[in-house]
């Protein structure tokens, strides 16, 4: 593995020596094979967690996620946004949780909604409910029968059925569907939940070819290719052209370069080395998916994109390209 992740000695920094470090290297390669380039969060009763780390690390707590995902933040090698926030319950965690309204006074969950109504001619003022008598509105003060002119809405308020208090705001608690604890908000966890997603240093560390050349490399290596990484040929012209990988097999040459998202002036500089080398394939290796026009304008310069994806890592795409019957 250490031999494709030759950094340059000259400019190490912070992201380079994070990129190195196995855990990150195990990240990067499940996001090269499956193009998926972002690490989102998912809530519900066992918290917050994030099932791309999970997937890889299993063992991780979500302290040791939250940990990692930070330095990888720190280091520059992701970028992250805040989502939302979410309450968690004190006791256990659990994200699934829901809010209840109780009486401010008596902290009875037995409370309503109640629209509150003046009758104009006495001045009485109360909910609703009180004036229902039957199928009529009578006023609790005077007894008079209140039609729908009679009376003016005060607006909407809430009424404890236990203590009969009236208020304008319920107090808030919450309960939790794993434990059943209850607990208010100032007990209550309340979390940022992220998604993070590869920083333009990571993208482009990825493109120079460190991480998915691992892989690559040894898929070939395994089908008997003869493999350089990094490597040089000498032209027609006697221009010397570097590749990200050039591999030889039975007389067949394939060379190629990557890059993160395909573009058409990675197509064309190929194009000149491919003109000058004359390779039975010229790959333009793309850890994200081409546009249609990147694909018209590949194969008008005969230059093949294969781009990453979570079923055929680049390797066996090779491979298959080269020989076809042979998977
Ligand atoms: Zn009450
Ligand atoms: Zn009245
Ligand atoms: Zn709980």
């Amino acid at each position: 593995m250490a031999n494709s992740l030759e950094l340059n000695e000259s400019a190490p920094n912070e992201q380079e020596a994070i990129l190195v470090d196995p855990e990150v290297q195990t990240l990067m390669q499940q996001m090269v094979d499956q193009s998926s380039y972002s690490i989102h969060p998912k809530v519900d009763s066992k918290g917050i967690s994030y099932p791309e780390i999970a997937a890889i690390f299993p063992n991780k707590t979500e302290l040791e996620t939250k940990d990692f995902l930070d330095n990888l933040v720190q280091a520059h090698v992701l970028n992250f946004k805040l989502l939302d926030k979410v309450i968690l319950c004190p006791t256990c965690s659990s994200a699934s949780v829901y809010s209840k309204y109780n009486c401010p006074r008596c902290s009875s969950f037995d409370i309503g909604k109640a629209s509150i109504i003046e009758h104009i001619r006495c001045g009485y003022i109360g909910s609703l409910e009180k004036f229902r008598n039957n199928s009529q509105l009578v006023c609790p003060k005077c007894n008079g029968i209140v039609t729908e002119i009679e009376y003016r809405k005060i607006g909407t308020s809430f009424e404890c059925n236990s203590c009969g208090s009236r208020f304008e705001a319920p107090k808030i608690s919450h309960k939790c569907n794993s434990c059943d604890d209850v607990f208010t908000s100032r007990e209550a966890r309340y979390e940022p939940i992220f998604e993070y997603s590869l920083s333009e240093q990571t993208k482009k560390a990825l493109a120079g070819g460190r991480i998915p050349l691992t892989s690559i490399a040894t898929t070939l290596r395994e089908k008997g290719y003869n493999v350089g990484i990094k490597a040089d040929l000498v032209g027609k012209s006697g221009a010397t052209h570097t590749f990200d990988i050039i591999a030889r097999k039975d007389g067949k040459l394939v060379v190629a370069k990557f890059t993160f998202e395909p573009k058409e002036e990675d197509i064309i500089g190929l194009f000149a080395k491919k003109y000058d080398i004359d390779p039975t394939y010229t790959l333009l290796i793309a850890l994200s998916p081409p546009s249609k026009e990147e694909e018209a304008v590949s194969r008008a310069y005969g230059v093949k994109i294969l781009h990453s994806s979570a079923n055929a890592p680049i390797g066996e795409q090779i491979v298959k390209l080269i020989e076809p019957t042979d998977i």
